[in-house]
């Protein structure tokens, strides 16, 4: 049955999209709005007319908004049964209206309560009473109520309200009742969660944290080495809804793997901020995984899950600064990984006003007072995370597949596992092949643009150089192009005249000799590549006539 929209309740702390749903409600279908107090001066502010709750109340919020909606004259409208004559009469006789659609979102628990040095007084302060209660009664009635949970639903339903001429038709309205219901058990596990979590972990045995943790199943055997057991379980904790996916109208959530080890890129803590996207998640990971690559000081600036700039410097601040001017245009709104913590020197950098930077998240391993304070004064918005341990190496390098880090990613109706991409590579054990070895510096050049490019999107091309007193630091990087020729020409273009002198790391193989060509005219003078190719000795050849220096690995890093 379909059903019009005349009366809707709106109470929402994550206001995105609000003024343009309440805007179209109103202007398109002639919706009577009334709002709690925070929705409705939101609303006011952007010249949009909604009612005070309060007014048809008749009691205003009290408690410092512990009670704002908690009313028989909102849940009578909410919960009357509109196919009973009786009910509606009844509401009649009590002069309340019908309310048809409720638009709620509830306080930020998850990420409260994951939030670095929050006190008990602020988790429980972000218990919402209210916002469940309104979602749950307009759920139950969905026989004649619509109930929206987070902006990520809302293009839908304006859509499905231009479809049927301002109406919803009932199974639309029982499916939006599910994903209310499933938010709420969603908001209220994570709740429970947090005043059991100490108890439960305590009494769980070690087998059982080993298969929380995100591990395999089973413990190979030394002889069972590189075996994949027939079953694979994962499980994780909701640590934060996330507002949307990698675009709005997709829902999405982070899980941390039970029973972390404190170094991973999920536990980091937020030390101020906006809450990070789906796509700060995976940029910042990104970002993190390239940084630890390295043992000096040093910076990576990762744009589309790609690094755009990356320096090792003998100082964070220099490191900082180079990795930026590597390519300022697309750092520009970029997630910066550092594998030192940040100083005054560092943050005095990020922040000058007349480098007018704009910088998305920053993760450390540790902030100085100082530093952390010019930072949070800096940008009201900006994303500071504290990851204060890498995972370690030893452990990562292990043998046993149940003792390593593990890769997981979904394909449609599955799950591809693999270990990290975690090789130890020493450059000195790489093959010469050109008539020209490489210098000393270029060697240790190639090794920076090496450990870069391992981090970079097939097919991946990265042109690094030495940095002006120590160091180096990438100039231009071609990324997940389908040609590895054209990441050659986009990495040559990127640089700019600082790819005369500087050296070239390819992920794969060369398949024609025409990369070496488009190196070689740019000024590069040094090559390092995995080799394998049937036409290795063509791009051999070409560097050999160049001038250039070649050296083979015998690894790629495929990254897809
Ligand atoms: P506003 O910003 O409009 O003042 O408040 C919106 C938030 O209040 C929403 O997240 C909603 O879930 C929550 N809320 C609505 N009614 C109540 C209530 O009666 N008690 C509490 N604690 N929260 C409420």
């Amino acid at each position: 049955m379909f059903r019009a929209i005349r009366r809707a309740l709106l109470s929402v702390t994550d206001k995105t999209g609000l003024v343009e749903l309440a805007r179209e409600l109103q202007q398109n279908y002639g919706v009577e709005l009334w709002g709690s107090g925070g929705t409705r001066r939101h609303l006011e502010g952007a010249g949009i007319a909604i009612r005070d709750l309060a007014s048809l109340t008749g009691f205003p919020e009290i408690l410092d908004g512990r009670v704002k909606t908690l009313h028989p004259a909102i849940y009578a409208g909410l919960l009357a049964r509109r196919d009973k004559p009786e009910h509606l009469a009844e509401l009649t006789r009590q002069q309340l209206p019908t309310i048809d659609l409720v638009v709620c979102n509830l306080y930020p628990f998850e990420s409260v309560s994951n939030r670095a040095g929050v006190t008990e007084e602020e988790v429980i302060e972000n218990i919402d009473i209210g916002g469940p209660c309104l979602i749950r009664a307009a759920a139950k009635n969905f026989d004649g109520v619509a109930v929206l949970v987070e902006p990520g639903q809302y293009q839908q339903f304006l859509k499905v309200l231009a479809e049927h001429g301002g109406q919803t038709p009932r199974d639309y309205r029982r499916q939006l009742a599910a994903q209310a219901f499933a938010r709420i058990r969603e908001y209220d596990a994570a709740i429970a969660a947090w005043f059991g979590a100490g108890e439960s972990a305590s009494q769980r045995s070690e087998e059982v944290k080993q298969q929380e943790a995100g591990r395999l199943t089973v413990e190979p055997t030394p002889s069972e080495e590189g075996h994949f057991p027939e079953t694979f379980t994962w499980q994780g904790r909701l640590v934060q809804r996330l507002r949307y996916g990698e675009n709005p109208h997709q829902r999405a959530a982070l899980y941390r793997g039970m029973n972390g080890s404190g170094a991973t890129v999920a536990e980091a803590e937020q030390l101020h901020g906006k809450e990070l996207s789906y796509n700060n998640w995976l940029d910042v990971d990104a970002a993190w995984g390239a940084v630890q690559e390295f043992a000096e000081p040093a910076c990576v600036i990762v744009k589309h899950n790609n690094p755009c700039g990356a320096a090792v410097a003998a100082r964070l601040e220099l490191a900082f600064r180079r990795a930026w001017a590597g390519d300022a245009l697309s750092a520009f709104g970029g997630i910066i990984a550092c594998n030192r913590t940040v100083d005054v020197a560092t943050a005095s950098a990020i922040t000058e006003p007349s480098a007018r930077r704009f910088v998305e998240c920053l993760i450390a391993p540790d902030y100085d007072a100082d530093a952390l304070e010019m930072l949070r004064r800096w940008k009201e918005h900006i994303r500071l995370l504290r990851l204060r341990a890498s995972r370690p190496r030893a452990e990562r390098a292990s043998g046993s597949i149940a003792a390593q880090a593990l890769a997981l990613r979904s394909i449609d109706g599955g799950l591809l596992v693999q270990t990290v991409d975690d090789i130890q590579e020493e450059s000195d054990s790489w093959r010469v092949v050109t008539r020209r070895p490489p210098t000393e510096a270029e060697r240790a050049a190639l090794a920076f643009a090496w450990r870069v490019c391992k981090h970079v999107k097939s097919n991946a091309i990265v042109l690094a150089r030495d940095g002006e007193g120590g160091g180096w630091e990438v100039v231009g990087v071609g990324a997940g192009q389908m040609s590895r020729v054209d990441a050659v020409h986009i990495a040559v273009r990127k640089a700019g005249e600082r790819a005369a002198g500087a050296v070239l790391a390819s992920d794969a193989f060369f398949p024609f000799a025409d990369n070496v060509e488009a190196a070689a005219a740019a000024g590069v003078t040094a090559i390092v590549q995995p080799g394998g190719s049937l036409r290795d000795a063509d791009s051999i050849a070409a560097a050999d006539r160049h001038g250039l220096a070649m050296l083979l690995t015998g690894v790629r890093h495929f990254r897809h």
